[in-house]
């Protein structure tokens, strides 16, 4: 497999990463399996968080042999330094490590986030000590949010960048990912599949590969899907004009409804964790019910807080009907837990 250079990290990863939210649900047994097997086809960067419950020990006790061999990424949601230094060590632990090599803070998708991780005894002093003591290597950040995501690039302090990208959600390509290759920051690629909603992995893969600087982390649950991804790397060809209008047609359809987890809506004065709520459905392809139920399941009790008011429609860039789609989010989720 091809290697990519991930900006200034000079760390070259495989053009294609490991996403670890699908192995949550295997049994240890199986997901260490397809971990290792995922490493034997040439996949050489992983990728899993901290809130990702089993997923870290799962991929750990898979690549404990080979440490050497392979990058690997991990990621807190904690925006304060005490708690996200319990989390880096707690992460060492379950990856059966000595040094992560990038270490992400995870969703800086608005001011306030990005406000409080920077802030003085904020996580990224926990970062940056645990990278002076050699635990980390290099620091990182996802977002779901352009605005923040350039905001946060700029102020030099990371050095990987991870954002949602895929054919529908295609505006960092000329609003964001520029700005990184300016800052020669590497790109990694969240969502390639839509986190799970687009269904054509031909489509998917094939409109990223006309963007070589970026590594795509599709969550990956079965040997088969890694191979499949695979075949379509060995076997590399532009979009036809077929492909094109196909994807025009998924796009017209899923627009409507996608939510994009940009925060723009957020907060609601009422409570709903509307973002939460909206990406129920996609949720509910790749985990357990019990995983479902345990991640989303306050999120989509908040949904009977909401007065409908309107006010995160109008600050919805894409223009979502949110109040209707946190009903059909609802219904949906209790004819299903
Ligand atoms: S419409 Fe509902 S979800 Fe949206 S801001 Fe108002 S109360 Fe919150
Ligand atoms: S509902 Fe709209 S504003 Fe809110 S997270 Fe989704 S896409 Fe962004």
């Amino acid at each position: 497999m091809k290697t990519v250079r991930l900006g200034q990290t000079d760390l070259k990863v495989s053009e294609i990463g490991f996403g670890g939210i699908p192995i949550i649900p295997l049994p240890e047994k199986e997901a260490v399996s397809v971990v290792k097997s995922c490493f034997d086809l040439g996949i050489t960067f992983f990728d899993t968080a901290n809130m990702y419950i089993s997923s870290e020990a799962k991929i750990g006790a898979a690549l404990e042999a080979v440490r050497e061999k392979v990058i690997i990424a991990t990621k807190t949601a904690q925006r304060g330094m005490q708690a996200a230094a319990e989390h880096i060590d707690l992460s060492l632990k379950q990856l059966k490590t000595d040094w992560i090599d990038i270490y992400q803070l995870h969703n800086v998708s608005n001011a306030d986030a990005l406000q409080q991780v920077l802030a003085p005894k904020g996580a990224y002093e926990a970062v940056a000590k645990a990278r002076d003591a050699g635990k980390i290597r290099f620091i990182g950040f996802s977002s779901h949010s352009i605005q923040t995501a350039r905001q946060t690039l700029q102020t030099g302090l990371f050095q990987t960048l991870q954002f949602p990208f895929n054919f529908i959600e295609n505006d960092p390509a000329e609003e964001l990912f520029p700005v990184a290759r300016e800052h020669d920051v590497g790109i990694i690629g969240m969502k390639p599949l839509g986190g799970g909603l687009l269904e054509r992995t031909d489509l998917c893969f094939r409109f990223l590969q006309q963007y070589p600087h970026v590594v795509p982390i599709p969550g990956i649950r079965t040997v088969g899907e890694t191979e499949e991804i695979i075949w379509l790397y060995h076997d590399r060809r532009s979009l036809s004009e077929a492909d094109r209008k196909d994807m025009e047609g998924i796009r017209s359809v899923l627009g409507e409804k996608f939510c994009h987890r940009c925060e723009y809506c957020m907060p609601c004065e009422q409570g709903v964790q509307i973002p939460s709520v909206l990406i129920f459905q996609a949720a509910a392809k790749r985990l357990s019910r019990e995983g479902v139920t345990a991640w989303l399941g306050k999120a989509m009790d908040s949904v009977t807080e909401c007065v409908e008011c309107g006010e995160c429609e109008e600050k919805c860039p894409y223009n979502l009907p949110i109040t209707d789609l946190l009903k059909e989010n609802l219904a949906l989720f209790r004819q299903y837990a």
